[in-house]
């Protein structure tokens, strides 16, 4: 059915320490539900780092070392080449949940993130870098066509209703500007209720300049995920998933920084530092150091957003320190609030 691909990875949350439920898309939860599971409990603790291969009826707990302090994207790439299986599904934790960061996400497929609660330092608590799943058995109903009827028509349903209202072309970039117009974006962290240069970080200037293309989750005929790429200039040219709503107002309106270009490149370099949910951190951290008068320098800002890209991309160092362990990631996090608000 169309909406299938949500799933919840639940745990005690290490953030909050009470109940943690956090949702994920992409091709997880359809194909552990094909492999012939609803639920995956993972209880105690692999000795050594450990991927978890899901094929159908056989489960192994696979040592991953050579996969330590990789980031979840290298993660991915890495253990879809070496399962050789297109089709797998990988949710994976960066080096902020090896780490045990109390707010380290998990990534699905290279696009998805079940990213509240912590629950990324579960799995690294348990030395589990990766889970990685595929399934190829059609779940048993008690009448099929029926079932099959109904998904079709959902599916026709769901489709007209995203692509008339812009939804798959736009996907949730296209929320910006109406949230601007609502007075609802977060601007300088709500200190004000416009900002006049929303219009350039939302879409249909985002899908032009970032030369978007829908992405979809598994049999999702909404497709709201964004593919983009990046070719100018060429040392930070890159292809894949695209900032959302979320990192667009948070790193952009937020902080006052109008590229889309800009800020794409930003969040991947903390996606790569340090892991999706540091972003927000350093967003809220960072917006909070303005304080209003220092709106003369908006237009300063983009040009000090990209001496971080610099320093983020170009000193291995960073990574270096922030891998070491949890305090080295806040400390490198201070370095770049404090490189960042400083003239
Ligand atoms: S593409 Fe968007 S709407 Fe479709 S399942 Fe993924 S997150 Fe949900």
């Amino acid at each position: 059915m169309p909406g299938d691909a949500k799933w919840s990875a639940i745990s005690k949350s290490p953030l909050t320490n009470t109940y943690g439920e956090s949702a994920g898309t992409a091709g997880f939860g359809i194909n552990l539900k094909r492999a012939g599971y609803d639920a995956l409990v993972i209880q105690g603790k692999a000795e050594k780092l450990s991927y978890i291969y899901i094929n159908n009826d056989e489960v192994e707990i696979k040592e991953a070392q050579f996969l330590r302090n990789k980031d979840s994207l290298e993660t991915f790439q890495i253990l879809k080449r070496g399962l050789n299986n297109p089709k797998v599904s990988i949710a994976a934790i960066g080096p902020a949940g090896e780490k045990l960061v109390r707010f380290a996400c998990i990534v699905i497929d290279e696009h998805s993130f079940a990213g509240r609660c912590g629950i990324g330092a579960v799995l690294g608590s348990k030395n589990i870098k990766a889970i990685a799943v595929y399934g190829n058995k059609r779940p048993s109903v008690s009448s099929p066509d029926k079932v099959e009827k109904l998904a079709r028509e959902q599916r026709k349903k769901i489709r007209n209703f995203a692509s008339e209202n812009g939804f798959t072309e736009h996907g949730t970039p296209a929320a910006v500007l109406s949230a601007a117009q609502t007075a609802n974006l977060p601007v300088q962290y709500w200190r004000e209720d416009s900002w006049d240069k929303a219009e350039k970080i939302s879409a249909p200037n985002y899908t032009r300049v970032l030369k978007v293309k829908p992405r979809a989750c598994l049999y999702c005929p909404v497709a709201c995920h964004r593919q983009i790429e990046i070719d100018h200039p060429k040392k930070y040219a890159l292809k894949g998933a695209g900032p959302q709503y979320e990192s667009l107002s948070f790193l952009g309106s937020n902080c006052l920084f109008s590229s889309a270009p800009v800020i794409k490149l930003t969040s991947s370099a903390f996606f790569s530092v340090f892991g999706e949910k540091l972003l927000t951190i350093f967003d809220n951290i960072l917006s909070k150091r303005l304080p209003s008068t220092e709106l003369q320098f908006v237009d300063n800002r983009n040009e000090r957003l990209n001496n971080i890209i610099n320093l983020a991309f170009n000193f291995p160092s960073f990574r270096d320190i922030c891998y070491k362990s949890e305090c080295g990631g806040y400390f490198v996090l201070s370095l770049l609030v404090w490189f960042s608000c400083s003239y």
